[in-house]
């Protein structure tokens, strides 16, 4: 349906601030990345590592400067444009309310329950499913809320692998995760990015080894980039 990307994405000058805030949480901010390139982001909480990537997804637009994405400024293409080429797992990902099959379908209206499964798989997801009585027909309750955030974030990450977009987005949970299920998040992470143009907010150095490009935010302020041999 839309017209594919490379997946090239360049900030330009960017500056950001919530509408019912004066503090600039990005100031002049400039960033170009290859596509294909990782880019892991670390920092605080409340460093500024989500608004980062929500720009990218532009569930917030700069309040300065531009996004590029292949050279040209995001909001000149419509959003479904940009969400046709997006794939994103949020630090408090939203489910339907309906079984963990449908919820992965949402990614690729018909796609096949064997397309579905791969997908879960690709993510190990599937050994989530593997402790469930109802496996993939288990209802995931309001808004999702029969599952852990872990299990949430990769019923989601699933979602999004399956519409295979060239460029993905992953916020990694930070709380109320279970080792278990941060394991298999670590593993899907390498897996997936791989060969996209990706954002991943890490929490663990291990994670962000592979990145292209590592942020370091604090307060709002990129205060470091490098490669992890760098920093
Ligand atoms: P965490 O590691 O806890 O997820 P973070 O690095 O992702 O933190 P952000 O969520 O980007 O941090 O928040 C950066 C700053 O912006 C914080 O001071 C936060 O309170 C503020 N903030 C976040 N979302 C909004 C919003 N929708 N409206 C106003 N301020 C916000
Ligand atoms: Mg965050």
């Amino acid at each position: 349906n839309f017209e594919p990307v490379r997946g090239e994405i360049e900030f330009c000058d960017v500056s950001f601030h919530y509408s019912d805030a004066e503090e600039n949480i990005l100031e002049h901010f400039n960033l170009k990345v290859e596509a294909g390139q990782t880019v892991a982001i670390v920092g605080d909480t409340g460093a500024g590592k989500s608004t980062l990537v929500n720009l990218v997804c532009r569930f917030f637009e700069p309040t300065r400067g531009e996004i590029r994405i292949d050279g040209k400024n995001y909001k000149e293409r419509s959003v479904g444009w940009l969400h046709g080429n997006i794939g994103y797992v949020l630090q408090s990902p939203h489910l339907f309310s309906g079984t963990i099959r449908e919820n992965i379908r949402y990614g690729k209206l018909d796609a096949t329950d064997a397309e579905i499964e791969a997908a879960a798989k690709l993510v190990s997801l599937d050994t989530v499913v593997a402790r469930l009585e109802q496996g993939y027909d288990t209802d995931v309750g309001e808004g999702g809320d029969r599952l852990s955030t872990g299990e949430k974030q990769l019923v989601s990450f699933a979602r999004a692998v399956l519409a295979d977009p060239p460029i993905f987005v992953l916020d990694e949970a930070t709380s109320s995760i279970d080792t278990r299920t941060e394991a298999l998040i670590q593993n899907a992470i390498s897996r997936v990015l791989k060969g996209r143009t990706s954002f991943l907010i890490a929490h663990r150095l291990s994670t962000v080894r592979y990145a292209d490009v590592i942020l370091v935010v604090n307060g709002g302020k990129i205060i470091e980039r490098g490669t992890h041999e760098e920093l």
